[in-house]
């Protein structure tokens, strides 16, 4: 069976200009290179588009991996103002972020749409996190399980395989909202989650981590990593996430 080598992911949003990308990026390169092999968790931090390049610059040879936040479904055309995967890849990037609830939801974005976009990072070899989570009234009304697995049978292309996609379980309630879900309802939501996506896929947790909540969360088998919003602003809040992730 695969390792499932544990990932933290940061995602920052719409956050930064260029001196902010640096100085952060910077703070966890050091980091990185200090730790080497032995920091034995894969870090990635998704900047906004407009930092990759410099961010990347800063990050080289730190083994920290690079991500987008979203991308188009075609590799390039007439989409005033999108990005394709391609153009991600040229940037250095590995991984790109998909179906955030911030693009569901303020963006409109179907599982159809998201579908494609996850297809559209295979084609040029990224690795597609693909978020999935069900609002607060949705939970309220026991249909949490029932939203999340729909979201992953209309998301995941059927040539899914455990390299090429990680999934997120991200509930809309918690995020950046200083709630988190229950112990309990986490390990049973990715539980359920394993059992609808291909064996050897990670997991990752998301939804207002933070070095105070991370032990319990990142310490459940099911649970293969996090993606981390808000505290993935502060490098000394991320790396504490990391080093809180256990290497199996
Ligand atoms: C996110 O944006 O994916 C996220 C989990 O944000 P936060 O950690 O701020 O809740």
């Amino acid at each position: 069976m695969a390792i499932r080598t544990k990932l933290v992911a940061g995602n920052w949003k719409m956050n930064g200009l260029c001196q902010d990308g640096v100085m952060l990026a910077r703070a966890l390169g050091e980091r990185a290179i200090a730790a080497g092999a032995a920091l034995g968790r894969e870090l990635l931090v998704c900047p906004p588009a407009t930092l990759l390049s410099t961010v990347g610059g800063v990050l080289a040879g730190s083994g920290i991996a690079l991500g987008g936040q979203d991308c188009h479904a075609a590799p390039k055309g007439a989409y005033t103002g999108d990005i394709s995967a391609e153009m991600l890849a040229d940037l250095g990037c590995s991984y790109v972020i998909l179906g955030h609830s911030e693009r569901r939801h303020g963006h409109g974005e179907t599982d159809a749409v998201v579908r494609g976009k996850v297809a559209g990072t295979w084609r040029a070899d990224l690795v597609a996190i693909l978020c999935v989570g069900e609002t607060q009234r949705q939970r309220e009304a026991g249909e949490a399980v029932e939203i999340v697995s729909s979201q992953l049978a209309g998301s995941i292309p059927d040539s899914a395989t455990a390299a090429t996609l990680v999934v997120a379980y991200e509930p809309v309630w918690a995020i950046g909202t200083g709630l988190t879900a229950t112990i309990e309802d986490i390990a049973a939501m990715h539980a359920e989650i394993r059992s609808r996506i291909p064996s050897g896929t990670r997991i990752l947790y998301g939804g207002s981590v933070n070095p105070k909540n991370a032990d319990a969360i990142l310490g459940l088998s099911d649970v293969d990593g996090a993606l981390v919003g808000g505290a993935s602003l502060n490098a000394v809040d991320f790396w504490a996430i990391a080093q809180s992730c256990p290497l199996r």
